[in-house]
């Protein structure tokens, strides 16, 4: 039995993740459950269900409520950002899956980390934030880092049994987005409901912003460059609107290994869960008559200046990533409240960025107290254009 800890259990990826508990019943147990706690009942549901030890949510107010709702004999609640942590660094588990959304993730994917547990990761803004002092902390350990982003998942696929010396690159596919076709001069009056509207996954609010605005695709470059300890320019990407070639290697002789698949979050979080051997999934399988077709473009850089942004943030490292991170997390929740325009999420972000000096990033208090201070700086400037605090 593998003690599974899902931090995000609520969400896309933690809810996936739980169907897979059930669907291998004599493989995985449930060892502690974490989330917002926006979804009392849901969760409730899912402490009937699964029997975690521990459940720990941000919101301290709503453990009351949990624990009416669970009655005696239920699982031990924790509160607030401490308990994430608790629940990350104390319970026993054999994997810990980190798929709470942003920054929130990090100091408790950090404490899973330092307690020597592998760790099952999504959150990619956390790898974004403090990619080198992760990686360092899960080598110092000797603890795995598996990729359940698909095109990580893929990647990771791809180079098993190869030296990584002999890679030339990394070849990351994306969808486009919903706007892949848009003319550049139409982003100004897409709306929330155009953006929510992704054409081949089914995600959280966020991830499915951040895919059309193309960061996500950014992010997935600073987490690529280190899962797999590459350089920023070896890590390229080609827009492949079908999602069905997840990503590709290319090593040094000319010879590309892709991972192909149908679009489903099951395959690489069961990879993740049973890495390094396989089990049948209980997914659709992929019929490549049916695909028919298989396209790939170069990305849109001058309509999707995202991308570029989080390239230069990942060549200035230090800091950037980090200040970059925060803008964008602060610019996509204003966007989701109707506060600011779509074409005005990378405005921001450029303007955050801009202001950074860019230094060595030091120590994890660091990092979160640039974070802090990044996402400050957004929000008052998003305020300062479009008159007036958030409501
Ligand atoms: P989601 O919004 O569906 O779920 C997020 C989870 O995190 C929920 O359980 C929520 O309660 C919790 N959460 C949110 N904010 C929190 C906070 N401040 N403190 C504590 N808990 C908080 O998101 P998702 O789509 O499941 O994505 C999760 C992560 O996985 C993201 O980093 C995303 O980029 C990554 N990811 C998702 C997918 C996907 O298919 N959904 C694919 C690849 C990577
Ligand atoms: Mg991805």
């Amino acid at each position: 039995m593998k003690r599974i800890t899902v931090l995000g259990a609520t969400g896309s990826i933690g809810l996936r993740t739980l169907e897979l508990v059930s669907s291998f019943p004599d493989e995985f147990t449930v060892a502690a459950l974490a989330a917002r706690g926006s979804t009392v009942e849901r969760l409730a549901d899912l402490c009937r269900k699964y029997a975690p030890e521990v459940v720990a949510v941000l919101d301290p107010t709503v453990v009351d409520r949990l624990a009416r709702l669970l009655g005696p004999g239920g699982p031990e609640l924790l509160g607030g950002p401490d308990g994430l942590v608790t629940a990350a660094r104390e319970v026993s588990a054999d994997v810990v899956v980190s798929a709470l959304v942003g920054g929130a993730g990090l100091l408790p994917t950090m404490a899973a980390i330092q307690a020597g547990r592998a760790v099952a990761l999504a959150n990619k803004e956390t790898l974004v934030m403090a990619g080198e002092l992760m990686t360092r902390a899960a080598r110092e350990r000797g603890v795995p880092l598996l990729p359940v982003d698909s095109e990580h998942s893929a990647v990771f696929q791809c180079l098993a049994g190869h030296n990584r010396g002999d890679v030339h690159r990394i070849l990351l596919t994306a969808s486009g987005g919903p706007f892949r076709e848009l003319p550049k001069d139409a982003l100004t009056r897409v709306t929330v409901q155009d953006a929510l509207q992704h054409p081949t996954w089914k995600m959280g609010a966020k991830i499915t912003i951040d895919s059309a605005t193309l960061m996500n695709k950014g992010l997935e470059i600073i987490e690529a460059r280190w899962l797999f300890d590459v350089a920023p320019e070896q890590v390229q990407v080609v827009v492949h609107p079908q999602s069905i070639v997840h990503s590709m290697v290319e090593y040094i002789d000319g010879s590309v290994i892709a991972q192909l698949g149908v679009a489903d979050m099951g395959v690489p979080i069961l990879y993740a869960l049973t890495y390094p051997e396989r089990r049948p999934a209980p997914a659709a399988r992929l019929d490549l008559p049916a695909v028919g077709a298989l396209t790939f473009f170069e990305p849109d850089v001058a309509k999707f200046p995202c991308l570029r942004l989080a390239r230069e943030a990942l060549e200035r490292g230090g800091t950037a990533p980090v200040v970059l991170n925060a803008a964008n997390e602060i610019a996509v929740a204003a966007f989701l409240e109707g506060r600011i325009g779509f074409t005005m999420i990378p405005e921001v972000i450029e303007r955050v960025l801009g202001e950074d000096p860019g230094r060595p990033l030091v120590s994890l208090e660091h990092c979160v107290a640039l974070d802090a201070d990044a996402r400050a700086r957004a929000q008052r400037w998003i305020e300062a254009r479009s008159g007036g605090p958030s409501r």
